[in-house]
């Protein structure tokens, strides 16, 4: 009796402990705020409950910015933005509630005037300013006031999201963050290193951002490049293995939100990657996907990080690379009956099924995108060089006798016979809920794609185009639409 407690009591602990986050979405919180300054305070408060320290940059100086997080960090210290002319309003409350008793203002007075500095000082901060000549100089004057570090990391001073990625890496380490610009290594950056003793480089951006020529002069310099700014983030978190428990999100283009999570992601030792507005880049995907990641803090509000883009990343689809091949093609046409080519309807089922689940934020192969023929070999060859998650076949059924209709899912024992098994029983249902066919079941057979796909695979018969009852559903764009709904849905829940 005692040993039968003991297992029920253990099952329940077992189930309050696997069951909701086995079953759950991904985890996705936002730091939000009506302008920038709104939004760095409530970065800074999610960190930090006092500061005595903060650094101060000007609303639009995202040059003074880039350099700021490393030597944040080595202060403790948040960074917030003010307006020029005045203290914004947002900024004032969150250093008077942060308790702040010093401000260090990066930049000269252009970007924060003198007006400012007497405002802090009547709420009795003391202020310290950094200033520089330009961006580069002012880089400089920062890596000075830093502990020394063998090692800097050299950006282009144009190119924000580059410095801004590499800087909760940069931050931890203990390097600043020195600029340079297109056209060659600045002066100023190279006599900053000579005095500092540097000695490794770590150049962030591709050669449009830093050439070739900048980069021979630098000591040890070593690369991390991308095809744009969502690649650069994404290969500063694989190449340093940074931590993505929780990974901020900010949109590529809005600076200061950036900044503010590129300060928080320091301060709390974490990945930092980036999106876009309205959907989520293939390079973040991927890190995604790769990484694992399931949990986020987005830094912005709607109108940088679109509510399109939390849905994608609370999905657990995000990031997982899908396989669709849409059976038959060309000379193949599959079953044919009430006017329905099988292969016709089976790529325009998987078109629709790949643009959902890319919407998603899935990362979708197809075997053929239009009406041409793969032999059984080749697509699973594709599958496999797609690396794929899942591989999903779609075809329609038929049968001499007319009567014979509903929806089916197959899978095979070869490879992956649990999850291959877990990931029809997601389908099948969402299937036959969408077109309101009879339900046929889940069902094992030696299909040869999903025989040797070695990867989860299944096998769908969406239903009979030899029915009367099935080829008219089947026939309807909105029913087509909603399978494909269905059959995504049941992706997401597999991956749940
Ligand atoms: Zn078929």
């Amino acid at each position: 009796m005692r040993s039968i407690i003991k297992v029920v009591f253990l099952s329940v602990i077992a189930m309050c402990l696997f069951l909701p986050s086995a079953l759950a979405d991904n985890s996705v919180t936002r730091i939000d705020g009506k302008n920038r300054y709104a939004v760095a305070v409530n970065a800074a408060k999610k960190s930090w409950t006092t500061s005595s320290t903060v650094v101060l940059v000007g609303k639009d100086a995202y040059a003074d910015a880039l350099s700021a997080v490393p030597f944040a960090y080595q202060k403790n210290a948040p960074v917030l933005f003010t307006n020029s002319t005045s203290l914004s309003t947002d900024t004032k409350k969150g250093l008077q509630s942060l308790k702040t008793k010093n401000v260090i203002i990066l930049g000269g007075t252009k970007s924060v005037s003198g007006k400012v500095t007497t405002q802090l000082k009547s709420m009795g901060i003391s202020v310290k300013r950094i200033s520089g000549k330009n961006r580069y100089d002012l880089a400089a004057n920062i890596a000075k006031q830093m502990k020394s570090s063998s090692t800097a990391v050299v950006a282009n001073g144009f190119a924000y999201a580059d410095a801004v990625a590499i800087a909760p890496y940069a931050a931890k380490q203990g390097y600043p963050i020195l600029l340079t610009n297109d056209k060659g290594l600045r002066s100023e950056t190279s006599a900053v290193m000579k005095s500092r003793g540097v000695k490794n480089t770590i150049v962030i951006g591709g050669e449009s951002s830093v050439n070739k020529s900048a980069y021979a002069q630098l000591p040890s310099p070593g690369r991390i490049g991308g095809a744009n700014r969502y690649e650069v983030a994404a290969n500063i978190v694989k190449k340093y293995n940074m931590s993505t428990s929780t990974t901020y999100i900010s949109n590529g283009f809005a600076y200061a939100d950036a900044a503010s999570g590129a300060s928080i992601a320091a301060k709390q030792g974490k990945a930092f990657i980036f999106t876009n507005e309205k959907t989520l880049p293939k390079a973040t995907r991927q890190i995604i996907g790769s990484k694992k990641i399931t949990s986020f803090s987005i830094l912005g509000g709607t109108s940088t990080v679109t509510n399109t883009v939390v849905s994608q990343l609370k999905n657990p689809v995000v990031g997982k690379k899908v396989f669709i091949d849409p059976g038959h093609g060309a000379h193949d046409s599959g079953a044919v009956g009430y006017g329905l080519y099988e292969k016709n309807l089976n790529l325009d089922v998987a078109k629709r099924l790949n643009t959902k689940l890319n919407n998603a934020g899935a990362l979708t192969t197809m075997s053929r995108t239009s009406d041409t023929f793969d032999s059984l070999q080749t697509r699973v060859s594709k599958g496999a060089s797609a690396n794929a998650d899942i591989f999903i076949s779609v075809h329609a059924n038929s049968n001499d006798n007319s009567s014979a209709n509903g929806t089916e899912t197959y899978y095979d024992k070869t490879y992956a016979s649990a999850n291959s098994l877990k990931l029809a029983q997601n389908i099948q249902p969402k299937m036959v809920s969408a077109l309101g066919t009879r339900d046929r079941g889940v069902k094992t057979a030696g299909f040869y794609v999903i025989k040797y796909s070695k990867m989860p695979s299944v096998l769908l018969e969406t239903g009979f185009v030899s029915s009367p009852v099935d080829s008219n559903i089947l026939k309807s764009a909105t029913y087509k639409d909603r399978l494909a709904s269905g059959i995504s849905s049941g992706v997401s829940g597999y991956f749940r």
